[in-house]
């Protein structure tokens, strides 16, 4: 099968219909995008490499769900609706089965969140796949990572660690042993983007900054405080904790917690008086969200505080602490 019969069969749905904003898709030398008037234009692009990434042995479906979700996920942390994607896929071969499973996981995906594939490039080479995502977003309303305030609640959406368990599992770490549920594996393989929350949430006033979870709570909040010019403080007896890890040992728990890495969730930050307006933009988009601290003066300075208010000294990966 060569280049162009791959690319037709795989990635090019004649059936499908486009979305109004795409005035021309797959097929041209561009794409032809039309954000609404009085929007800006969000893009992000995010490349998943064998080996660094993922395995060779993860599933097809998996892969295409993922490559798709980290990007989904940026968007969703600009508060942009998806317009699109492209695709920048690196073969070593022209695998049927694997092509067919890979482009159901990314198109299920992308169907959910009415983005479609508007063009990419393939070529022969060590598994590698790039995404770029198109979004648009309301002029001046995405939250930006500069945009913490001193006396702002720090919020997290969902939970965070059970990608990081799920990961040790498969890694058979020590401390990680046990059954392994698939909606743990799901966690890791099929994270789930926030983009109707962060979408609901760049229309809220006071609604300050945000950032995707992919690397760890604290080390992307260390992300927020360094570009805001802020501290925080965290108080952990807040953190949402899923089932799976409840049972964990506290230091590996914390580790999941803090430091888990994956979880796509959005962390961000607003004003204490929009408190109701957050949790009806939780509501409506049907994505819990908890308030785990809040912003205070002191650039990059992290306070982690235990159930009695008082500090708690750790070290977390990601973000070197010490009370
Ligand atoms: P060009 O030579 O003009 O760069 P290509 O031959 O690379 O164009 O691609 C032909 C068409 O197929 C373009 O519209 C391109 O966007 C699309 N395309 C190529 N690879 C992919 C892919 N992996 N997914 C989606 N569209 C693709
Ligand atoms: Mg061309």
């Amino acid at each position: 099968m060569g280049e162009f019969e791959l690319i037709r069969q795989h990635f090019q749905r004649p059936g499908v219909k486009l979305p109004q904003d795409v005035v021309l898709g797959v097929g041209d030398d561009g794409a032809l995008l039309r954000p609404e008037p009085g929007h800006e234009l969000a893009i992000s692009t995010d490349m998943l490499v064998q080996e660094r990434h993922f395995f060779a042995s993860v599933d097809a479906a998996a892969l295409g769900h993922k490559a798709l979700a980290v990007n989904l996920s940026d968007l969703a942390a600009m508060g942009a609706r998806p317009l699109g994607f492209t695709l920048a896929l690196a073969l070593p071969k022209a695998d049927e089965a694997w092509l067919a499973a890979f482009a159901k996981g990314l198109f299920s995906l992308a169907d959910a969140h009415a983005c479609p594939l508007v063009g990419g490039d393939t070529t022969r080479g060590p598994l590698n796949i790039c995404i770029t995502v198109f979004g648009q977003v309301r002029a001046g309303r995405a939250p930006r990572r500069s945009a913490a305030r001193a006396g702002d609640d720090l919020y997290v959406s969902g939970r965070t660690g059970e990608a990081r368990l799920a990961l040790e599992h498969q890694r058979g770490t020590a401390w990680a042993t046990g059954a392994v549920g698939a909606d743990l594996r799901e966690r890791l393989e099929r994270p789930t983007p926030r983009n109707a929350l962060g979408m609901a949430l760049a229309a809220v006033d006071g609604m300050h900054a945000a950032i995707d979870l992919s690397d760890g709570l604290v080390g992307d909040l260390g992300h927020i405080l360094a570009a805001s010019r802020v501290g925080a403080d965290i108080e952990l007896a807040t953190l949402p904790v899923a089932p799976a890890l409840v049972a964990l040992p506290e230091a590996e728990r914390l580790e999941c917690l803090l430091a888990g890495g994956d979880d796509y969730e959005l962390l961000f930050t607003a004003d204490p008086a929009v408190r109701d307006a957050v949790q009806e933009a939780a509501r409506a988009s049907a994505t819990p969200v908890t308030r785990i601290g809040r912003i205070k003066a002191g650039a990059s300075e992290l306070q982690l505080l235990d159930a009695q208010g008082q500090p708690v000294s750790l070290r977390v990966q990601g973000f070197d602490h010490f009370a």
